[in-house]
């Protein structure tokens, strides 16, 4: 069957078509400033790509032009839009509702628009993507959705509540939900795989590190925790989010700078992070190439970065009660070599020991561990589109 995997935001919206006999990408492209003036699309097939102007004031006529694309001209890879066995829609945000994937009906999408408030950003989006399709695709086209805060919904209540009253937990459903479990789960059991152990059976904590990043413990198969809260502003300082702060600093800083409520968060969740403490750049390359040049800011980016990194290492190893693995992916986790070095280096006394030169493959799954060290340190690129295609295969 052949699979096309939607990941769809406000003003974009990527594809992948995967054929699940044998779990190859058929074509995969990105459709972007879609409702503004000067959108395109970027088609990916046969080894090589085309880009093309086209007007798209909504995701509807981006669904269209993506299937032209497959269909028609030299980057076609289907006959018809009735090779499409199913459609596998990436959600955001599943609240306490889905704890795994599910067929997509009516009052599913009733349920993903009720979490908005929980994810602005993402969600509206998702469900217009979900509606375009339906309105392209019909609706015997099975559809399925697959939400990043489902695989987190394994943790215990003692790692999601948040010390605040609990009433606004009851009232508001103000937790820690956790995010790119799509990505933890794709690396967590592709470890497990990797080194030849039973997924039930294994201590593993995953670093998602991308311009957004967390990272989760993941024990015998369940994430029992992980650092994105509420939103997927906490955990780890990011290219343009703060992460974890002491709750004060923007109570305190709103006051200093007179910005509430959405400003604050702007503040928060693009004006901080990597951006914020180097003042060059949320990208890491940049951070790197400037602290290579003696950037002092940039260098405390990059020892902030690898710290907090560490800390969450030592701290899910025991929540665990031990470690097996750490998985490294993400643009971040797969290219950054002084990263993982960093994150990984005095923790000889727990077992991770790690050979540099191994650390320097890029882009493939490697066990950069030595072949002594206790914890296995692995990369593994992710496959969030995989992942979907694979459980939108199961349900369909
Ligand atoms: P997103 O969360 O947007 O999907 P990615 O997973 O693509 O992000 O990660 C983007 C991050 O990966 C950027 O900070 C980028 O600088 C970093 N990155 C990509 N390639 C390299 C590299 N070769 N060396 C260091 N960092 C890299």
């Amino acid at each position: 069957m052949k699979i096309l995997v939607i990941n769809s935001g406000s003003s974009s919206l990527k594809y992948q078509l995967i054929d699940m006999d044998n779990e190859s990408v058929l074509c995969k492209g990105l459709c972007e400033r879609i409702g503004l003036v000067g959108s395109s699309v970027t088609h990916k097939a046969h080894g090589k790509e085309w880009k093309v102007q086209n007007t798209m004031p909504t995701h509807a006529e981006a669904f269209s032009k993506m299937l032209d694309l497959m269909t028609t001209g030299d980057g076609a890879v289907l006959q018809n839009k009735a090779d499409i066995g199913a459609i596998g829609h990436r959600v955001v945000h599943g609240g306490e509702k889905f704890a795994a994937s599910v067929i997509i009906n009516d009052e599913v999408i009733k349920t993903i628009e009720e979490l908005s408030p929980l994810a602005p950003l993402h969600n509206p989006p998702q469900v217009q993507g979900i509606r375009s399709a339906q309105k392209v695709f019909g609706m015997d086209v099975p559809q399925v959705a697959v939400f990043d805060t489902a695989f987190h919904q394994t943790m215990d209540p003692k790692a999601y509540i948040f010390a605040i009253p609990y009433e606004f937990y009851e009232s508001h459903s103000i937790r820690r939900y956790g995010f790119h479990g799509t990505s933890h789960r794709y690396v967590a059991q592709r470890a497990a795989e990797f080194l030849g152990r039973d997924f039930n059976d294994f201590k593993v904590v995953t670093c998602h590190l991308g311009n957004g990043a967390s990272m989760a413990a993941v024990l015998n198969g369940k994430s029992i925790d992980t650092t994105m809260g509420l939103t997927p502003l906490g955990g780890l300082m990011m290219g343009t989010r703060s992460g974890d702060l002491d709750p004060s600093v923007a109570t305190y800083l709103a006051d200093i700078t007179g910005e509430y409520g959405a400003n604050m968060s702007k503040l928060l969740n693009t004006k901080s992070g990597f951006l914020g403490v180097s003042g060059i750049s949320s990208d890491n390359r940049d951070i790197e190439a400037a602290a290579a040049e003696g950037n002092e800011r940039a260098q405390l980016v990059h020892d902030m970065y690898s710290y907090q990194i560490k800390k969450y290492i030592g701290a899910y190893a025991a929540a665990m009660n031990g470690l097996d693995c750490v998985v490294f992916t993400g643009g971040i986790g797969e290219n950054s070599p002084s990263t993982r070095s960093d994150a990984c280096q005095g923790m000889e006394f727990f077992g991770i020991e790690i050979d540099e030169t191994l650390n320097l493959k890029r882009g493939e799954e490697v066990d950069f561990s030595t072949p002594d060290a206790k914890v296995r340190t692995l990369v593994i690129p992710t496959d969030e589109e995989l992942m979907i295609a694979r459980d939108t295969l199961e349900l369909v």
